[in-house]
């Protein structure tokens, strides 16, 4: 059996289980889950993540050094950031249209009486960029900060230019750690149905359905949003000759992984192994582009906090003036490039967007007790995302090649 098709299976036969466990054996669920599903699961989540901060620093040095000269290093960011910008204002558009249309706030009874909890602080976006900097190259690894690891990589890929001849042998060493990596990388992911049946199981298992049918509206919708967005994805990807389905089934166990894990950091490494080898990505560009979309490109925190601020609004009954729509839309992209990869990331993000919106920080509390069904949708979309605006900029990056060279043999 494929990976691929043994992490699906891992999914389906996690989901059925766990709904088997909350609907009859509800009694076995709290021993089974602090045993077994959860130490599993993290198991799992810790041993994936143990590569996650080597293959991000060894595929960005090894990544960057073989493209050659800084020129095509600043031509390919820039085509990234004009993608991701794009694309993520199509996401903020469909979550705040769709919470327009289906009006998720204003079906949710009596659980818009919930007092108001204390919100998680977040961060303001000066604070942000200047955290991008590491005072320490050791603590950016050793706290696993994808920002910082990918400031530092870039740092040593001046120094090594500039370094020439006498950066040889660490360049060699770089490499070298970066292929050990690799063969980790494939030695986790082995364990990926199990663990992904733990994770899901454990989720489903434990989730109360009495919240989850008052909330039902804004679940449905938030997924329904996510899911335009994919296909959204696959209509651009379509006209621009690539074909959705070769994307979607080159890239199936990274989504698996996104969606069981929910972390899209998780997701990272064998997004990049399957970028190059079962789509055929240019091997600089998957090591350049998928570790920088994995820091910075959410659409799925797009559609959630645009959709969310909606949700908020509606339950509240507040009527939403010009300004505060410009504010829940910028502060939600802004947000969306300093959430981190983890599950639960964007609820703690939301309080920055209500507060720029002037909405009550009260909705956190709600939507925070279904948080975790959906953000594995989420985090699916952030990496559907993340990898086809990989896959365009290699289409973009043959496509200049290929009229440089027409140019030159005319
Ligand atoms: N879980 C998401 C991710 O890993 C982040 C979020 O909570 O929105 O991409």
């Amino acid at each position: 059996m494929k990976l691929s098709t043994k992490i699906t299976v891992g999914l389906v036969l996690g989901i059925i289980f766990g709904i088997i466990l909350n609907l009859f054996f509800p009694q076995f669920v709290p021993k089974l889950d602090q045993y077994v599903l959860t130490p599993v699961g993290k198991a799992f989540l810790n041993v994936i993540q143990f590569v996650v901060v080597p293959i991000v620093f060894t595929s960005l040095i090894v990544g960057f050094s073989s493209i050659g000269n800084s020129e095509k290093v600043g031509r390919l960011t820039w085509k990234l950031i004009f993608l991701y910008i794009m694309t993520n204002i199509l996401a903020l558009v469909i979550g705040f249209v769709t919470a327009y249309i289906l009006k998720p706030g204003k079906t949710v009874g009596d659980l818009g009486e919930v007092a108001a909890q204390e919100a998680p602080e977040g961060q303001g976006i000066i604070d942000w960029l200047v955290s991008i900097i590491p005072t320490n190259p050791f603590a950016a690894f050793s706290t696993g900060n994808l920002l910082q690891i990918i400031f530092t990589a870039i740092l040593f890929v001046i120094g090594i230019r500039m370094a020439g001849d006498r950066s040889k042998p660490f360049l060699s060493f770089i490499e070298s750690f970066h292929g050990i990596i690799e063969k980790i990388t494939f030695i986790a992911l082995k364990f990926s149905p199990i663990g992904v049946f733990a994770l899901i199981s454990s989720v489903i298992a434990t989730q109360g359905f009495d919240i989850v049918q008052k909330l039902i509206m804004y679940i449905l919708g938030l997924i329904i949003a996510i899911v335009i967005m994919i296909i959204a994805y696959a209509f651009i990807l379509s006209l621009i000759k690539i074909s959705p389905i070769r994307f979607w089934k080159s890239f199936q166990p990274t989504f698996g992984i996104a969606f069981g894990t929910a972390s899209s950091n998780a997701a990272l490494p064998v997004a990049i192994d399957n970028g190059k080898s079962a789509f055929n990505m240019q091997e600089e560009i998957a090591g350049f582009a998928i570790p920088l979309g994995t820091a910075l490109k959410r659409d799925g925190a797009c559609i959630m906090q645009t959709f969310n601020a909606l949700f908020v609004a509606q339950l509240f009954d507040v009527h939403l003036t010009g300004t505060q729509i410009v504010a829940i839309i910028i502060s939600a992209l802004v947000v969306s490039f300093s959430t981190a990869g983890v599950p639960g990331a964007g609820i703690i993000m939301m309080s920055t967007v209500l507060t720029a919106a002037d909405l009550p920080l009260a909705g956190i509390a709600l939507v925070a007790g279904v948080d975790r069904l959906t953000d594995g949708f989420r985090t699916l979309l952030n990496v559907v995302g993340n990898t086809a605006n990989a896959v365009m900029l290699n289409k973009w990056e043959e496509k200049g090649s290929v009229d440089t060279n027409q140019k030159v043999s005319q």
